[in-house]
């Protein structure tokens, strides 16, 4: 069993300790010590890094009670090592990880919401919660933030320790424990039987901020919150955002709100003006094609796929067969037309062209549409053409 210095001092970043076994015969290099203050990945809490006598300490995990350091060379048993915890990344750990606690715990007395899971991920951290995404608006999440920030403003001691018998049944548990006696309390705040690495104090979680919820699975929620430096790192990544935003909009970023409503209106409208357009000039380039084929089918390329498929209904309308293509994002689009009811069937006539295509599609007698390789456009209006002439 490793001794385990960071349960009773989780600041401790530099120790030494002894080698007691190094990796299996041909397995990756790694190292058990007689005491460590690494911290092993569990209960929501990424493992540790740093180094370890000169060898990097990739990954720790545990194993039958030990603690076990992955590394990228090997060390030998029986030596005295140093280790070095990298604090940075210790410190991120424990502020997310006691600011989840600090989360769940308002989340819990003010909206009667227990946590189900947790997870520490990269960028942000998530809690599960057994409450209905409608209990949780806007107003609801500020509650929980703002109680959750009163604890850590309050700069409240953390006890992270073993309690037992009497002592250990008077503390009102959020949840009960996995394994272990080991509780972490912040006194009328929260009480989480816990063998993560907390701060002595709520001071240094720094802040909290709730980023938002989602549904998740039935009657339950996913929150997504940021806690400490992370707080800090995402307002300046968020305001990177926003600049880049209004500058391409040409807006100052508090205005981005109204000039991005402004800008989804005015493409709305053109998208509506540019489909009447197609529909006008479909209807008088529709005439003149009718006109000039005096009666044979019309085979031609358009520059658009929406255009493609005005035109050829407006071709069909006015009594001639449509058989149009287009190219466009790098597909080739058909649309093949008759007049309601009459001459051959399009959605056969296109399961053809769309083989020389290997493209998909489908339709019915009097329309059909697909897209595939566009190399062998011209090549599939063709055949399509001839199909028509044999029957
Ligand atoms: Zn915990």
């Amino acid at each position: 069993m490793t001794d385990r210095l960071y349960l009773s001092d989780p600041y401790l970043v530099s120790f030494t300790a002894r080698v007691v076994a190094g990796s299996e015969q041909g397995g990756p290099p790694s190292a058990v010590l007689d005491r460590t203050a690494f911290y092993p990945e569990g209960g929501g809490q990424p493992a540790d890094r740093g180094t370890l006598g000169g060898a990097r300490v990739v990954d720790v995990q545990e194993s039958r009670g030990d603690v076990v350091h992955l590394l990228d060379r090997q060390l030998a048993p029986g030596t005295e090592v140093e280790g070095r915890v990298d604090w940075v990344r210790r410190l991120d750990h424990m502020q997310q990880h006691h600011g989840q606690h600090l989360l769940s715990a308002a989340f819990e007395r003010l909206h009667s919401a227990p946590t189900r899971s947790f997870h520490l991920g990269e960028r942000t951290c998530t809690i599960d919660l057994d409450i209905s995404i409608s209990k949780l608006d806007d107003a609801a999440l500020r509650a929980a933030e703002s109680a959750a920030n009163e604890s850590v403003w309050r700069n409240l001691p953390v006890v992270a320790r073993d309690f037992f018998g009497e002592e250990r049944s008077r503390l009102p548990l959020r949840k009960e424990p996995v394994k272990g006696d080991r509780v972490v309390l912040v006194e009328g705040v929260d009480a989480s039987p816990c063998g993560g690495t907390h701060p002595l104090r709520t001071g240094d979680v720094g802040a909290i901020a709730v980023l938002g919820v989602q549904k998740w699975g039935q009657g339950a929620s996913r929150v997504e919150f940021v806690c400490g430096g992370r707080v800090v790192r995402l307002v300046a990544e968020q305001g990177r955002w926003l600049k880049e935003a209004a500058d391409a909009l040409k807006t100052a970023p508090r205005d981005l709100p109204e000039a991005a409503r402004r800008i989804a209106e005015e493409s709305n409208a053109r998208r509506k003006l540019s489909v009447e357009l197609e529909r006008e000039l479909s209807r008088s380039r529709a005439e003149e094609m009718v006109r000039e084929a005096k009666g044979s089918p019309i085979v031609a390329k358009v520059e658009r796929a929406s255009f493609a498929r005005v035109l050829s209904g407006a071709i069909a309308e006015r009594g001639a067969i449509a058989l149009l293509g287009a190219v466009e994002d790098g597909r080739a689009h058909l649309c093949f037309a008759r007049p309601k009811g009459a001459g051959p069937a399009m959605n056969e006539l296109l399961k053809d062209a769309l083989s020389i295509l290997s493209g998909k599609g489908g339709g019915s007698p009097d329309f059909a549409q697909g897209s595939g390789d566009p190399a062998r456009l011209d090549e599939a209006l063709a055949a399509a053409r001839a199909k028509i002439a044999s029957v």
